[in-house]
């Protein structure tokens, strides 16, 4: 749902101003999927908008729902018939993220990334963003007339590659006259796109950046997160010593936890040493995600290996958390979308 379009097409068709108002509260507020659930409007306009102007710009293909019902993974058709996926999370009792798409594929290929895999196909454009939210929040209306309180950019692509779209899309979730979800239910999260991150702080400051790190030493990162070859950990570490500096707001840390690779006392000792190169504890969250299977050479460490590493940076002063893996079954989970 494009506001802009939706304004011009009821001027057009000749509905007073306070139409749009309407109009655009049953799409943002109360998440109709089709204009016939918005008795408001007079039914000469409903069937206008019906002709002509379709809610959403994605397609729900298909609705997968884990075995627990605490993940839900759309599959949702574009224009020219690709596809994307969302993925709905049940983190607590009542609450649900959304954990959203922002480009087809995504060009930065990091090994261990079902989405990378195939390289990018394309951006997603505003709409295509904003509506995965929309759609999701439909169907989560009518089957559990619940509401989505989050949103997070950590579906398939990378975020700050598309960031005009991005943008565009966090300015919809956000308002208050449409979603207004607040920027702090919103957080982005990135490969490590220096540029994008000096915006991101810039149009966002109220917004939660999270970081996928992976590893502090510069042949291992270029290897896991092929971006770093571009922006190496130097230049990293100092856009996010500037983020921290003029927003004041601690930023979430993602470390894929693989096997023989990243996951040992001593790496764990330089991770600790670089977030302090960067800033404060106070500042990060670390959040270790045990690595998901996508067909590739890694492998998850056990249990225990990943409790030795969190238990170290803990000692060390850092806040930690293991990402809880939901909606495995339906391949829902972290790198696991390939569309
Ligand atoms: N491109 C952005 C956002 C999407 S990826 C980024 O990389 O941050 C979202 C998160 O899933 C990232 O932290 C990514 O490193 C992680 N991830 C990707 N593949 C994974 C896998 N197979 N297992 C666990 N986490 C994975
Ligand atoms: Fe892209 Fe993120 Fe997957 Fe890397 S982990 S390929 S940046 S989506």
């Amino acid at each position: 749902m494009d506001l802009k379009k939706l304004s011009v097409f009821l001027k057009d068709n000749g509905a007073p101003a306070f139409r749009i108002k309407q109009a655009a509260d049953a799409v943002y507020k109360n998440f109709a999927a089709s204009w016939d659930e918005v008795p408001v409007l007079p039914a000469a306009l409903r069937e206008a908008l019906h002709k002509g102007l379709r809610i959403h710009s994605v397609d729900n293909l298909e609705t997968l729902v884990s075995k627990k019902g605490d993940a839900v993974k759309f599959c949702f058709g574009l224009k020219d018939g690709l596809k994307v996926e969302s993925v709905l999370l049940n983190l607590l009792p009542e609450k649900w993220s959304i954990c959203l798409s922002t480009q087809v594929g995504c060009p930065v290929r990091c090994p261990f990334c079902a989405t990378g895999r195939k390289g990018l196909k394309r951006n997603l454009s505003p709409e295509e963003i904003t509506d995965q939210f929309l759609a999701a929040a439909h169907y989560l209306k009518k089957t559990r007339s619940q509401k989505i309180s989050n949103v997070i950019f950590m579906g398939m692509g990378e975020p700050l590659l598309n960031y005009d779209s991005v943008a565009e899309a966090i300015r919809a979730l956000a308002a208050p006259d449409r979603v207004g979800l607040g920027q702090r239910h919103i957080s982005v999260s990135t490969a490590g796109h220096v540029p994008g991150i000096r915006r991101f702080a810039k149009d966002f400051p109220q917004c939660n950046l999270a970081i996928s790190l992976h590893a502090t030493e510069d042949a291992l990162r270029s290897d896991l997160v092929p971006l770093n070859n571009t922006y190496p950990l130097g230049q990293l570490a100092k856009a996010l010593t500037d983020y921290i500096g003029s927003t004041k707001r601690r930023v979430f840390v993602e470390y894929v936890m693989l096997e023989g690779v990243n996951s040992s006392r001593s790496q764990a000792a330089r991770l600790n040493s670089w977030l302090r190169s960067v800033a404060a504890p106070k500042y990060f969250v670390v959040n270790l995600i045990p690595y998901n299977r996508t067909g590739g050479q890694y492998r998850t460490p056990a249990r225990e290996r990943i409790k030795v590493f969190a238990d170290l940076l803990e000692t060390m002063g850092l806040e930690v958390t293991v990402r809880k893996s939901l909606g495995e079954d339906i391949s829902g989970a972290c790198g696991q979308l390939a569309g």
